[in-house]
Formats: structure tokens, sequence, C-alpha cells
């Protein structure tokens, strides 16, 4: 049993703290939404008033944030992780954020005497509920051994991607790729309509031949063939526009930083970009197929 402080209770972090309980770690739970720290309580953590109470004696951190500027204040701003804990506690985020960002951290943690893994996940809340999160983990080989057991209690696949902000890197260019992909298969099952197939035979022929793919066979854009993908449900999320858009943005500044062309990156992005900009930020990332069918406003 170690002692865990978990930071972040929203969508993803409820359901990941749960799983940190279920396996019999002992919890102490923080979020400023006061709501979600008596939801996780009822799941068998510890719930904490402050930042502080949460965090004093734990032997690991773990955070599942909004974004970059969170993670830096959390851990390293005043009064935060890094003031009120011993050194060598290991310090754990699962939250997506840039790779400067989770490199930064990494090495405000390592100044200060601390382990620090980035840890970012693929797999969304039903993943995270049945803890079977995919996490790609960035950080030196022993930070990562002691992370590692306690990602078994919240992940199905535990990847050691290299050095700090390598789980970041995986999951950023994994991600430009997924929007890549959802957009030229929703182009694919939209001009075989047109020239007069059935989307269930388009999918029976594509899906065995080489146009298979992710976006197809687990998540297909066009409703029938793939029963439990959103355009079944009108492209209720699952995984929003607004997201995707994140991830996008990050794949990106950090393409410009590395100096790499993506140019099939970048379209992608200028399209998830319009989509949310006309009021589709809550629409499914598949839904582009709706727009490329000309539904959508
Ligand atoms: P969320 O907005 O539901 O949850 C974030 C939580 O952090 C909120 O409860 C918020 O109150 C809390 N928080 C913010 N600042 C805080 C602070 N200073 N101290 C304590 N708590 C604070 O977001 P989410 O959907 O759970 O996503 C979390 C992270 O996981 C993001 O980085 C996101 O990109 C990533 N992610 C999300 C999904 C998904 O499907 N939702 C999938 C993969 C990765």
């Amino acid at each position: 049993m170690t002692k865990i402080a978990f930071i972040g209770l929203g969508n993803m972090g409820s359901g990941m703290c749960a799983n940190l309980c279920k396996a019999g770690h002992d919890v102490s739970a923080f979020d400023l939404n006061t709501d979600a720290v008596k939801a996780a309580a009822q799941q068998g953590a510890k719930p904490a008033a402050t930042l502080v109470d949460a965090v004093s004696g734990a032997d690991v951190i773990v955070s599942m944030l909004p974004a970059g500027k969170h993670v830096l204040s959390v851990y390293f701003g005043d009064d935060g992780v890094a003031s009120h804990t011993a050194p060598g506690t290991l310090f754990l985020d699962c939250s997506t954020i840039s790779v400067e960002d989770a490199r930064e951290a990494a090495s405000k943690a390592e100044a200060a005497g601390f382990p620090m893994v980035d840890a970012p996940v693929s797999g969304g809340t039903a993943a995270a509920d049945a803890g079977t999160l995919t996490f790609m983990v960035g950080g030196p080989d022993e930070a990562f051994a002691t992370a590692k057991p306690i990602l078994d209690a919240m992940g199905k696949n535990i990847f050691h991607a290299g050095g700090s902000g390598n789980g970041q890197a995986a999951k950023i260019a994994n991600n430009m790729l997924l929007g890549i992909s959802m957009i030229g298969t929703c182009e694919a099952f939209n001009l075989a309509e047109k020239l007069g197939l059935d989307a269930q035979t388009f999918y029976d022929i594509s899906s065995t031949a080489s146009g298979q793919c992710w976006s197809m066979t687990s998540y297909c854009p066009a409703p029938g063939p793939v029963p439990t993908a959103p355009s079944n449900r009108d492209y209720k999320p699952g995984f929003a526009v607004a997201m995707m858009l994140k991830d996008l943005h990050l794949a990106a500044g950090a393409a410009k930083a590395a100096g790499a062309d993506i140019m099939l990156g970048e379209m992608a992005e200028k399209i998830y970009e319009d989509l949310d900009s006309r009021g589709y930020g809550d629409l499914d990332f598949s839904g582009v197929m709706k727009d490329i069918k000309r539904q959508l406003d």
C-alpha cells in the first residue's frame, strides 16, 4: 500500500482515483471543486480540504489537471506541492500538456530533489473508469520503476517512451495521427456513398483492405458498421472536438519548436478549429462526418 495524493478529480481523475482506492492504496483526494472531492470520498478516498492537507506525508503525488499552467502552479507555485512534500516523493503527472512544460516541470523537480514522470493517457473516460488506460511515460528509469505499480492500478498498457517529455511527445504525435486519420476516414466514407456504396459495404471491404485504420474499425464515423461508435448516437462524445483541438494545438506548437513539417496536422488543426469556432466544440471529433455531408450550419 502506497500513500498517494490525487490532485484533479474531473472527468478523468475521478475514475483514476477510484481505481487507486480499489487497488488498496491510501489515497487523499483534492480538487478546487468540493463536490468532486465529496464524490471521491464516496469511492474510498480521504477528502482533503486543501492541497497542502492532501500532499502532506504522501509518497506519490498523482495529478490529472487541465493544462500545463495548472501543472506548473500546483507543483511549483507558492504553497505548491514541492514546498510541502519531502524530497524523494514521486511526482506523477498524467495531464496532457506541452512537451516543453513537461520538461520544465521535470527539471524544476529534479533541481529540488523530486523524481518526476510525465504520463499522459489514451483511452478517455470509459477507460479511466474501467482502469484500462494506456499510459505513455517519460522520465528516468528509476522514476518509471516507482511509477509502474501505481500506473498498473489505473491502466492496461504502460509504455516507457524515454526521458522527460517523451510521454507527451508520444501522446501528441499519436493524437495528431488520429485527427488526420479520422478526417480521411470521413472523406472516404462520404466519397464511397456518393459513388453508390452503402456504409456497411464500404466498411466490409476497406476494413480488410489497405485503408484499414482505428478510426474506421473501432470508431467508424459513418453510422452502422461499429455499433459502439459515437456516430450511432448523433456524435455525442466520446472524445470532443475541443479536446482534439487542444491536442492538435500542442502538436503544432511542438512541431514548430522542433522544426518538423506537419502539413496534414496543420490542416486537421484548421478543420477542428473551424468546427469549434462555429459552436461544435462539444460534438464528438468523428462529427467531421456531419460537416463533410453538409449537415452542420
Ligand atoms: P476536467 O476539466 O474534467 O478535470 C480537471 C479537474 O482539475 C477539474 O475537476 C478542476 O477543478 C481540477 N483543477 C483545476 N485546477 C486545479 C488546481 N489548481 N488544484 C486542484 N484541482 C484543480 O478535465 P479531464 O477531462 O478530466 O482532463 C484532464 C486531463 O486529461 C487534461 O489534460 C486532458 O487533456 C486529459 N485527457 C482527457 C481525456 C478525456 O477524454 N476527457 C482523455 C485523455 C486525456
